[in-house]
């Protein structure tokens, strides 16, 4: 099992995560609980501030919201000096009460409701990355009756597909998000852009995929969008100040994940756009990223107690734990993989294979399909399962009616809740008996 950050195996032998044990965690918080060390989200991000920068253009990092978002992560990033991405009104709102300078703000989405249009003009965010030709209509509605401009990206797809271990190189378009870069009237989309008199046009955005390892891809894709930058400023003499290349950096999950250091991959990136700028002399000005995953992902930690242990007919055994897909449903969703080890027998060799499966009523609530526990795990121990940062309470459930468990960033020897358990009341907050 591979641990990050500041987590490590302490002088009790059990395992520490920002200088605080966890088995004090679990008994000052309880079961499961999500665990961040903030001390690595800060590291992490100050290593990509530092490989991201350019003297030839102005750079820009955004944290991809989704990943995981709470007024307290929100904060954390304003102190780093980080922008923020959101893709729904809530995730603008949580934003927006957090006290974050909304001029950093960029909103995705290939549905944007009105209101959230509305929500964001009126906030003054910096950017909202049209995703189709509906959403230019609504923004410009928008705007003229607010009478304001507002500045958007375009987000357009390069024909770059990219997934963790190979990519498709496409003309066409089956996602359900952005413009063909190869689509017919994209020049005239830009055009309608350039003119609106309630729009800024400021550039391009894409977003190739999630959990790239190969840097390769981006540079691909760098090359595709740099030579429509080109042909649009010779064909329509139109300046592309900005291109936002997304996020979608791959982290470490299980054995055999071989990510190249993000710092090296987003130099890679650096290097070649100034290349491309120095190449094509079309007046760029920025380039920007979106990282998500690649911040938090490796920074959470999971805890959950080991209920029982059900050693099967046919040979299989499963360790049930008190949580599940209502607290991390990447494996159910996605089969994604993890690695997890016993808090206080983090270094026992002697392990066995077993399911690691959750306490809800579905047979697909497995949190790792394939993983090893020591032989001697047993009932009461505690499990840690890495790498659960993103994705995870972002995407919980109150499935079950299970309740969302709590989210601690530990720091210094120093545990603080981010985000409350929940209570069986909130889980019947919104109910009404109405009259039968
Ligand atoms: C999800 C998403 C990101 C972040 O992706 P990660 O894989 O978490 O880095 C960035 N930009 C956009 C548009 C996204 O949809």
């Amino acid at each position: 099992m591979k641990l990050f950050g500041t987590s490590k195996v302490n002088e009790k032998g059990n395992l520490s995560i920002g200088g605080v044990d966890t088995t004090e965690l679990v008994k000052e918080f309880k079961t499961p609980l999500y665990v961040m060390d903030q001390e690595f989200i800060e590291t992490t991000i100050d290593k990509m501030k530092k490989a991201f920068k350019s003297s030839r253009f102005n750079t820009r990092i955004a944290y991809a919201g989704k990943a995981f978002l709470s007024t307290g992560m929100i904060k954390l990033v304003e102190s780093k000096g980080l922008d923020l991405d959101v893709v729904s009104g809530g995730e603008l709102y949580t934003a927006y009460k957090a006290g974050f300078p909304m001029n950093k703000v960029h909103l995705h989405g290939n549905n944007k409701l009105v209101n959230e249009i509305e929500m964001a003009v009126d906030f003054g965010i910096d950017t909202i990355v049209v995703d189709n030709e509906d959403e230019i209509d609504k923004i410009e509605r928008i705007c003229r009756e607010k009478g304001k401009k507002q500045a958007v990206l375009v987000r357009i797809d390069p024909g770059i597909e990219a997934h963790t271990h190979h990519y498709i190189k496409t003309s066409g378009l089956t996602s359900k998000f952005g413009i063909s870069l190869f689509q017919d009237n994209l020049f005239d989309i830009i055009k309608r852009l350039n003119d609106s008199e309630w729009i800024e046009f400021k550039g391009f955005h894409t977003h190739i995929g999630s959990q790239i390892f190969q840097s390769a891809f981006f540079i691909f894709a760098l090359d595709e969008i740099f030579k429509y930058l080109d042909k649009l400023k010779k064909e329509l003499g139109i300046v592309v100040h900005t291109v936002n290349m997304g996020g979608g950096f791959g982290v470490y999950y299980k054995e055999g994940d071989d990510p190249k250091p993000i710092e090296e991959v987003l130099s890679e990136i650096i290097t070649y756009t100034e290349a491309m700028e120095i190449k094509y002399q079309i007046g760029f000005k920025e380039l920007c990223i979106e990282p998500g995953r690649s911040i938090v992902g490796n920074a959470g930690t999971t805890l959950y107690e080991v209920g029982g242990i059900k050693e099967t007919v046919g040979g299989k055994t499963y360790v049930f734990i008190d949580g599940g897909m209502s607290d991390n449903i990447r494996t159910a969703l996605y089969q994604a993989e993890y690695e997890a080890g016993v808090v206080n027998k983090i270094n026992d060799t002697d392990v066995k294979d077993v399911t690691l499966a959750g306490k809800l009523c579905e047979s697909g609530d497995i949190i790792i399909e394939k993983g090893k526990l020591p032989k001697s795990t047993e009932v009461g121990d505690i499990v840690a399962v890495t790498t659960t940062g993103a994705y995870c309470y972002t995407m919980s459930s109150n499935y079950n009616r299970m309740m969302r468990p709590a989210v601690v960033f530990v720091k210094d020897g120093k545990a603080k809740v981010a985000v409350k358990r929940e209570t069986l009341d909130d889980l019947i907050r919104n109910d009404e008996i109405f009259e039968l």
